[in-house]
């Protein structure tokens, strides 16, 4: 395989150490545990995902990728770290889910091996882990059907996301590792959608998610300071 260019591999080394916890609901990925029925029901509230065809980009160890093949789609999930994908391959096979197939690729190899292929295209919790998230969301593009949807995550870049999703999730309340995230690779909405636009991909939903400590709840709303959900379709040919 080519090395992909557009890759951070101290990110996915990052990843790689703590993929044997990833289905660890207690863990570091507790919060991608927490948020996945969120997710899960906000994309299939666009869009029925039943034996559809699935991209998952960036799936780690396949949380949402398992849980859209458990919807009845036929899932790809992608990701750079082996260690990540084995721990998915894994769990779907203990937990009996055929329709979901793992593969390590990056999305813009695969925009080039298997363009407009897909009828919906997840990247979340990714965009802010790679350098070129813009050529990430070409991909995308490319890789869905026309007239397929797009489903996106990121965290915005302003001092609101910086002392929540830094400073309050890595030091305060310890929801994840120290060094997580990086403040300069946070995105604006603006700047996402602008590379949704450059793409050929129409917004049709922007949502910011929540957390409260206290209660340990999350849900959405309309206020996208800090994380947030942006989906889009890509033009009917
Ligand atoms: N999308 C999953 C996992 C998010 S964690 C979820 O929300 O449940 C971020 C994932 O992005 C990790 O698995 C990491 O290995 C992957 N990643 C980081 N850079 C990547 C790249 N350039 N290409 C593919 N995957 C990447």
């Amino acid at each position: 395989m080519n090395t992909p260019s557009n890759v951070d591999s101290a990110e996915i080394e990052k990843f790689s150490q703590l993929a044997h916890r990833w289905w660890d609901k207690d863990s570091e990925f507790k919060p991608l545990h927490a948020i996945n029925p969120i997710r899960l029901d906000w994309i299939k509230s666009h869009v029925s995902v039943s034996d559809r065809e699935v991209l998952d980009i960036g799936c780690g160890g396949g949380i949402l990728s398992e849980s859209l093949a458990q919807s009845g789609a036929r899932v790809t999930g992608i990701d750079l770290s082996i260690k990540a994908l084995r721990v998915a391959k894994l769990h779907a096979l203990e937990v009996g889910a055929k329709s979901v197939a793992y593969e390590e690729i990056s999305a813009e190899d695969l925009a080039l091996k298997r363009p407009e292929s897909f009828d919906v295209v997840t990247c979340m919790e990714m965009l802010e882990h790679v350098p070129n998230p813009a050529s990430v969301v070409e991909a995308c593009a490319r890789l869905a059907k026309p007239g397929g949807w797009i489903f996106l995550s990121t965290i915005n870049r302003n001092l609101q996301s910086f002392l929540m999703a830094i400073v309050g999730a890595e030091y305060i309340l310890n929801m994840l590792p120290k060094g997580t995230h990086e403040y300069a690779k946070f995105i604006r909405p603006s700047e996402l959608l602008a590379f949704c636009n450059d793409a050929g991909l129409v917004e049709a939903d922007l949502k910011g998610l929540h957390f409260n400590p206290l209660t340990q709840r999350y849900w959405l709303d309309q206020k996208t300071q800090v994380n947030y959900f942006l989906a889009l379709q890509k033009r009917p040919s």
